[in-house]
């Protein structure tokens, strides 16, 4: 075994983005994806600037450029009514924050990860290998033991198998925990939507207890839509919850446009929201979490992907940094989480806010949509914390420094 392998357990976006960052960076990466074959869901990924600048450095932006939109504006606007709440136009991102604001196919965008590992001579990727448990029977060494009973030796162990993770329960035992939020969302042919927000802005209509999500993919000929809505039978304690009439009825007081839209979304699957709390560790002796698997966040501000990709960023820059000082590998975890920790659970905390501000009726909505009403459009302070480049991990993102002012989620 090589003095510098290591095993991630899990093949998503933040699992192929960490053996990337690791295999370029000269370690012998496994990866076990549970599944028979890579792959993601058929619908729509914001990445923002935090993201895009990563993909950047990997020299991946062009591809990502290539299959997906770069939008105008994001929109957040009235459900019911559909008025203009406020906007902010991402056209000055890549300027102000190192990288473009881009909608893209998840597929796509996984497909463009793969090609980049399976180019890497030190990146090994296998599928259909579950990991049921992790152990360190020798000094210096960590085994990923698999349901089929192959085992897998590496020097560290990342933990990138999602919000289920397994790996976690070394560090964590807590369940996630349910919203009460179910997601109705997917990709189709541009056409097949009779209502669309029209444009290249990326539109969440709110309003009590739901939202709803449009914006173009692949040159506008996809749309992507996401429906949310809080069950009330969920809050009834009822096992059946967030069903497709149950979608109907909750967004049966928003405009005719977005039930006209609704109708094209997929009803065969729903995805019920889940988060958990902010963990202060991901470590666990040569065991560390990435992804999901460490902060998995409520959808709201479109963070959770990209969040992964910086994560797998930092992580590559951190170990590799401790091996170039003839350190062990995970001397590297330290800095990894000292930089990635902070930024991670105050994205999750404010992500429920997020949601919770989106949602709202009666006096907080008010308030709300006076506020919102009366923002400077160009006054990016409520994005800035997430997309602006930390001066702690500018280690080896290519990004020019923010020149909005970050402050404080
Ligand atoms: C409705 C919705 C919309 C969203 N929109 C956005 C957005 O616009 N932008 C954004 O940045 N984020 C968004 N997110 C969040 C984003 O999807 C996740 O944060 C992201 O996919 C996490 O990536 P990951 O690789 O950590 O985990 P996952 O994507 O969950 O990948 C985990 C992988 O590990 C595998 N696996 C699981 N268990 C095991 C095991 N035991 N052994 C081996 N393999 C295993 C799984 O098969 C999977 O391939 C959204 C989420 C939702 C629900």
């Amino acid at each position: 075994m090589s003095a510098h392998r290591v095993v991630v357990a899990g093949g998503g976006i933040g699992g192929l983005t960490a053996a990337l960052s690791l295999g370029r960076r000269g370690f012998d990466v496994t990866v076990l994806e549970r599944s028979s074959q890579f792959g993601e869901i058929g619908a729509g990924l914001q990445l923002a600037p935090n993201a895009t600048r990563v993909l950047k450095s990997f020299g991946l932006l062009g591809d990502v450029l290539d299959v997906g939109v770069l939008p105008d504006r994001l929109v957040l606007a009235d459900a019911a009514t559909h008025e203009e709440l406020t906007t902010v136009d991402v056209r000055r991102f890549d300027e102000l924050f190192g990288g473009p604001y881009i909608v893209a196919h998840r597929g796509d965008v996984l497909a463009i990860l793969l090609r980049a590992c399976m180019a890497e001579p030190t990146i090994e990727l296998l599928t259909g290998k579950a990991v049921v448990a992790v152990s360190e029977p020798d000094k210096g060494v960590v085994v990923a033991e698999c349901s089929d009973g192959s085992t897998y030796a590496g020097n560290a162990l990342v933990g990138a198998d999602g919000l289920r993770s397994t790996v976690r329960t070394l560090v964590d035992r807590s369940e996630p925990i349910c919203s009460g939020y179910v997601a109705y969302r997917g990709a189709v042919p541009t056409e097949t939507v009779a209502a669309r927000s029209g444009s290249r802005d990326v539109v969440a209509y709110i309003g009590h207890g739901l939202h709803f999500v449009q914006y173009p993919l692949r040159g506008g000929s996809f749309y992507n839509q996401v429906a949310v809505f809080r069950s009330e039978r969920y809050r009834r304690g009822e096992a059946e919850w967030g069903t497709p009439d149950e979608l109907d009825a909750a967004f049966a007081a928003t405009s005719e446009k977005i039930r006209t839209a609704l109708q094209a979304i997929d009803r065969s699957v729903n995805w019920p929201m889940y988060d958990r709390d902010p963990l202060p560790r991901w470590t666990h002796g040569r065991t560390v979490l990435l992804g999901d698997a460490a902060h998995p966040m409520l959808q709201y501000l479109a963070q959770g992907a990209c969040q992964a990709i910086q994560d797998a960023d930092c992580l590559g820059y951190s170990l590799a940094d401790a091996v170039a000082a003839g350190r062990d590998v995970v001397d590297g975890f330290a800095r990894y989480q000292q930089h990635r920790v902070g930024p991670a659970s105050r994205t999750q905390r404010s992500a429920r806010l997020w949601g919770d501000m989106w949602h709202s009726d009666g006096l907080v909505e008010i308030l709300r949509n006076a506020y919102l009403r009366e923002r400077d459009p160009d006054d990016l302070r409520h994005v800035a914390p997430f997309y602006a480049l930390a001066e702690t991990c500018s280690h080896s993102t290519q990004g020019r420094p923010s020149r909005a002012e970050p402050s404080p989620a």
